[in-house]
């Protein structure tokens, strides 16, 4: 790990919370982005070497509709940037803690992730995150 790469925050719409976050950040959002694997468009502002990334659900089923529906809007995960991801994966899974995912995959921003169980981490959702390979 070597910093927070951004913190995900869920919202119910991402253009009213948009202008909400404007105003606290004092910057405009730079991308919006749709990651259809989760159902969720995403909005980012950039904050230094951070990133707050603002999730909104696509349909019912969306992890970000579940978490709303149960715990309301809020703070939803961390992310920190690693440089091996894979390695990281296998690390933390020899140590015992669970993983969402085993393998990587395509996230927003292009990044490869993967989160943790937060039942493996306190109740916090952890994401890990590392640059997409160039091809
Ligand atoms: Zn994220």
């Amino acid at each position: 790990m070597n910093k927070v790469e951004h913190i995900g925050i869920a919202v119910k719409s991402l253009k009213d919370s948009e202008i909400i976050f404007q105003d606290i950040l004092g910057t405009e959002s730079y991308k919006m982005e749709s990651v259809t694997s989760e159902n969720v468009n995403t909005l980012f502002f950039q904050l230094g070497e951070t990133k707050i990334e603002l999730l909104e659900a696509t349909s019912e089923d969306s992890p970000i509709a579940k978490f709303i529906e149960k715990k309301g809007e809020g703070l939803h995960h961390i992310a920190f940037h690693v440089d091996d991801i894979q390695e990281k994966i296998e690390e933390l899974k020899e140590k015992g803690y669970r993983m969402i995912h085993d393998v990587p995959k395509a996230g927003a921003d292009d990044k490869i992730i993967a989160f943790m169980h937060p039942k493996s981490s306190n109740g916090v959702l952890v994401e890990l995150c590392a640059d997409k390979p160039k091809d």
